[in-house]
């Protein structure tokens, strides 16, 4: 079974909105083994949608709408599929019941023009819309000499769409015979070509289950999707190449599917009951950011200094100011300097510290390539690693955070 995925609104169309349901819904739908052939954007233009809409039809089995069901001039969807098959809009009462109930619970008039909301092309089936007033629906358009197309409208914004999708739109959509299945295992410490050595034959291509290998930041996801006739085909075939994979990577691998360096770090310092805390120059709190951003944080991580200059360096953290006039704020000196104060000032177990990171510009590919550093102190060690930063500078403190992290996972 194909589908195409009909994204409306000229918001989107402009680049003011990225969309990302047609992302979700791919997902989504490759999940009920149905493959995506199209992501269609279109302007709020009813002549334009009726003929994305027209055109859909005729290339795919299932087309999924979102956006431009809300109550104003510029949400035309109803209005499009109507004329696609050539059929009146015809007021639901029991929606509009129910769009009245959604506004009286919120203390509020229903404006006249919400009225429109209850609307649908004849025929069509409402989808009820429980976290919104816009209820979307379904129908189908005819087909010469064919089955017809089935179209399902939903509304655009993200937090009504997808649950009205899961609950509504998935039992009706007969499941392909070819199901799908996927996870990802996240590595960091290791470049794309070398992991890609690391798990020899298993990114070969046409392999069942596939496995292929992203960056971002310096993290390397490994995808593995796995097609079968039942979901527990597939989950048998994602387990045993999730085995070779955790056998093959070893402590490279620091987590599953949403999982980051820092959910990682809070987790092996909650089993090993010990602190850390965080001295940062070139990062500017990133790494408290990530760090605080783990629920359950506050067991592990007491806190941090975000130390940019000099003065601050001295003042906050009092550390000698010899050591960096002696090696200059960019050394590894100077990053052990500031994590062995970090630690003595937080009593914790661990601190881990960044220096600044000197000026460079990514086309300047005649400079040696610049680096920065990065230190840990433990209660017995001091420990420092180079970080080099090449290409997209913007980039430097996401990878230059990773990298600290990771030396408390070693
Ligand atoms: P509403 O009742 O909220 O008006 P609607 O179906 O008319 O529902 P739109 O007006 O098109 O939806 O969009 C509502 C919100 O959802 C906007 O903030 C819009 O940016 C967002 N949105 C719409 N389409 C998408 C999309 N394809 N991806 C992500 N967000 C989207
Ligand atoms: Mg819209």
């Amino acid at each position: 079974m194909y589908a195409e995925i009909l994204a409306v609104g000229s918001e989107l169309t402009t680049g003011a909105k990225l969309d990302t349901n047609s992302q979700w819904l791919s997902l989504a739908l490759a999940d009920l083994g149905i493959s995506v052939l199209f992501h269609t954007t279109v302007a709020d233009e009813l002549d334009w949608m009726v003929a994305a809409l027209k055109t859909a039809a005729e290339r795919v089995d299932v087309i999924i709408i979102t956006g431009g069901l809300g109550p104003t001039l510029d949400d035309l969807t109803r209005e499009a599929a109507a004329r696609c098959v050539d059929v009146p809009l015809v007021v639901d009462e029991h929606s509009l019941a129910q769009i009245k109930a959604m506004f009286a619970r919120r203390k509020r008039d229903m404006p006249e023009r919400n009225v429109i909301q209850a609307q649908f092309p004849q025929g069509a089936e409402p989808i009820p819309n429980a976290r919104g007033t816009a209820p979307g629906f379904w129908m189908e358009i005819p087909r010469n000499g064919r089955p017809p197309c089935r179209v399902a409208a939903l509304p655009g914004v993200p937090s009504e769409m997808k649950p009205m999708f899961k609950e509504q739109v998935v039992p009706r959509l007969e499941t392909g015979s070819n199901m799908i299945r996927r996870a990802r295992i996240n590595c960091f410490g290791v470049g794309e070509s070398a992991a890609e050595q690391l798990l020899g034959d298993l990114t070969a291509r046409g392999r069942d289950p596939e496995v292929g290998i992203t960056v971002h930041e310096a993290t390397i996801t490994l995808r593995i999707v796995a097609k079968g006739t039942s979901t527990h085909e597939c989950e048998q075939k994602i387990s045993s190449t999730r085995e070779i994979i955790l056998n093959r990577m070893g402590t490279l691998v620091f987590g599953e599917e949403d999982e980051e360096l820092e959910h990682a770090v809070i987790r092996l310092l909650g089993q090993q009951r010990k602190t850390l805390s965080t001295a940062e120059s070139g990062t500017g709190g990133l790494l408290a950011h990530r760090l605080t951003s783990v629920p359950g944080f506050d067991s592990s991580y007491g806190g941090g200094y975000v130390v940019p200059t000099t003065a601050a360096r001295l003042s906050m953290l009092e550390i000698d100011p010899r050591v960096m006039q002696h090696y200059g704020a960019i050394s590894p000196q100077t990053a052990m300097a500031l994590a062995s104060a970090c630690r003595r000032r937080f009593t914790s177990d661990f601190a881990l510290a960044v220096t600044e990171w000197p000026s460079f510009k990514a086309e300047d590919a005649s400079q040696a390539v610049p680096a920065s550093y990065i230190a840990l102190a433990t209660k017995k060690d001091l420990i420092f690693e180079e970080v080099t930063h090449f290409g997209d500078p913007a980039i430097a403190k996401s990878r230059t955070a990773k990298a600290a992290l990771n030396m408390l996972r070693l």
